[in-house]
């Protein structure tokens, strides 16, 4: 096996990032109330004013980290590297300058590197929760993010 690469079990219970920039924050609300009982049996996270919407006015329980425009998109990039985000849910507001576009282009990024499945956009969003895979394990090649940089092997 290419030790460059990983195969990583994604479980049955999934841990789920919520981001929704701020002209798409009720559409994530409305699309959060009407996917409660499947959201419920996750682990959510996502950042700091989202999650706290989320918990307001559903009463699910989401793990919140810092606001999106103050690193709260970089934090879930780290989770991400690190193994410990399964899905994302982004609804990003395509009309809207943000001023941590290179933040998100980041996330975006190093979510394509990792393989993770990722809705940027509601009816995205409707078919993966909607998956049969929400409620089987699966199983995905990635980076070894395990892999030291002093043992990667690079052509030269
Ligand atoms: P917020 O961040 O949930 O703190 O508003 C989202 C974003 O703009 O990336």
């Amino acid at each position: 096996m290419d030790c460059n690469y990983l195969t990583m079990k994604i479980g049955i219970q999934k841990r789920i990032a919520l981001i929704a920039h701020d002209g798409k924050k009720k559409e994530m609300l409305e699309w959060c109330k009407e996917n409660k009982d499947i959201l419920a049996k996750h682990n959510l996270c996502g950042t700091g004013t989202t999650a706290r919407l989320i918990t307001e006015m559903t009463g699910l329980s989401v793990k919140g980290y810092n606001s999106g425009p103050l690193g709260g998109d970089q934090q879930i990039g780290a989770k991400i590297v690190e193994g410990r985000i399964d899905i994302i849910i982004f609804f990003s507001d395509p009309l809207t300058a943000q001023p941590h576009d290179p933040d998100v282009k980041a996330l975006l990024r190093i979510a394509q590197v990792y393989d993770i499945p990722m809705a940027s956009n509601r009816s995205t969003a409707d078919f993966l929760i909607r998956s049969a895979y929400m409620n089987e394990e699966y199983e995905h090649v990635i980076e070894n993010f395990h892999q030291k940089a002093s043992e990667r092997k690079i052509d030269l």
